[in-house]
């Protein structure tokens, strides 16, 4: 049996390691676009910090494919999948016949429609050579400019902040994090940043960037110009399911997938940031695209592909985020909206620390939360949207407290 992974994150890392758990025989194969040992891709704006170093990164020892006994492909991308006759195309001309194949390629950062966004100093930073290349520049760059306030905008704009340098966020709703955060949780969050230097633009958009070879300033469409060299592009990503036309697999949001991770292609499967399950709270397909759902679905679908029948029970979106003095940790739905039937938001402002606690609920369930501060019950409060349980008066009092 052989057993092609595609993509080294940690849902391809994980699904080896099922497969090797319970199978030390059949031959598994790893392709890999990067080169870059498996790593924590979370940390890579640690790295643009400089609270880490590279050596810091990689989630595996050195050792990694040897001593699994894997055959690593490094360096090397999937350019087209013939699931008819069970082979893949390399951009290296070869191909390689799979038995069971896993689809792990995570994401791609969204593309921007700009004039001159392929000047130097306009990075994505989806991959530890992103950051690297930022690195390299970094000391001759004064101000930078962030596009998007979502996750990886937020944690750009904090890195640089720390590095100390001017940095302007361009963001279209009012605070970053907008997806993840209701107005007054945001609000804490852009008023730290602001203090801390951040400068916050909302409802402009960059049209162009210039500069000789190198980008020097942005054009808004309100006609204003903005000096920057360097500029971070967080737009938000997109599964990496661009070289599955033509391959039969079903792509929707992200590739689909049955309860035990396979696509609509017998033996082919699929997890992580690429994959799309059904969402615990939503109860309709979704991409949570985080660390611990990709690492748990890349588990199980590596489970599935040595033979034993494992099922997924669905995926919850969270995150906990360190930034300056705050910790914030938010799970599942915080647009009330978006709960269907009777629903309830509860609330606690405590400006002085400051501490915030908001539970959405529908039908007496937790639905979703955002904690500011004293977020140890958080672990907690994720089991609770899990286990889906009615909670009584009571009950959601003490959730407040
Ligand atoms: C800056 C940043 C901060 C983040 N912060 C958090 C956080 O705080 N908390 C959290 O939970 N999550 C966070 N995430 C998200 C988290 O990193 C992802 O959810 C997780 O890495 C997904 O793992 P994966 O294995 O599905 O995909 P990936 O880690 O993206 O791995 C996919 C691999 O497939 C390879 N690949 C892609 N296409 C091909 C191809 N055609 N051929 C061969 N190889 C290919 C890629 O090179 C890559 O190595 C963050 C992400 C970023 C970028």
């Amino acid at each position: 049996m052989h057993h092609v992974i595609i993509g080294n994150g940690i849902a391809g890392v994980q699904a080896a390691e099922a497969i090797r758990h319970l199978d030390p025989e059949s031959e598994i194969s790893m392709i890999a676009a990067e080169t870059f040992p498996p790593y924590c891709r979370p940390m890579i704006s640690l790295l643009l910090e400089g609270a880490v170093t590279p050596d810091r990164l990689p989630i595996r020892p050195g050792d990694f494919y040897e001593s699994r006994s894997i055959r690593a492909f490094p360096g090397v991308r999937v350019t087209a999948i013939d699931s008819g006759r069970a082979r893949l195309s390399l951009d290296t001309g070869e191909t390689l016949a799979y038995d069971r194949l896993l689809i792990a390629t995570g994401a791609d950062p969204r593309a921007i429609r700009a004039e001159g966004k392929t000047l130097a100093g306009i990075f994505s930073m989806r991959t530890v050579s992103d950051v690297q290349k930022m690195l390299d520049m970094l000391s001759s760059c004064r101000s930078a400019l962030v596009l998007g306030g979502g996750l990886v905008g937020f944690k750009a704009a904090y890195s640089l902040l720390k590095r100390g340098m001017a940095v302007t966020m361009l963001i279209a709703s009012g605070y970053p994090l907008s997806m993840q955060l209701d107005p007054v949780s945001g609000g804490i969050i852009r008023d730290t940043l602001v203090r801390h230097g951040l400068h916050v633009e909302t409802g402009v958009e960059v049209t162009a960037f210039e500069g000789s070879g190198r980008v020097q300033r942005a054009i808004l469409n309100d006609g204003r110009t903005l000096a920057c060299d360097l500029v971070v592009v967080g737009k938000g990503v997109r599964p990496a399911t661009g070289f599955l036309a033509g391959s039969g697999i079903d792509v929707d949001l992200g590739i689909r997938v049955d309860e035990h991770l396979q696509t609509t292609i017998s033996g082919v499967f699929a997890a992580g940031d690429v994959a799309e399950l059904t969402d615990v709270v939503r109860k309709r397909p979704w991409i949570n695209a985080i660390w611990p759902e990709a690492a748990a679905q890349g588990w199980i679908a590596g489970l599935n592909m040595a033979g034993r029948s494992a099922s997924y029970q669905g995926s919850l979106g969270r995150n906990v985020i360190r930034m300056f003095d705050l910790d914030i940790m938010t799970a599942g739905i915080v647009q009330p909206q978006e709960a269907a039937g009777t629903t309830q938001v509860l609330t606690h402002l405590d400006g002085n620390g400051p501490i915030y606690r908001r539970f959405v609920l529908q039908e007496d369930r937790l639905v979703g939360f955002t904690l500011i501060n004293r977020i140890e019950k958080g672990g907690m409060l994720v089991s609770l949207i899990q286990r889906g349980l009615p909670l009584d008066p009571e009950e959601k009092r003490l959730l407040l407290l």
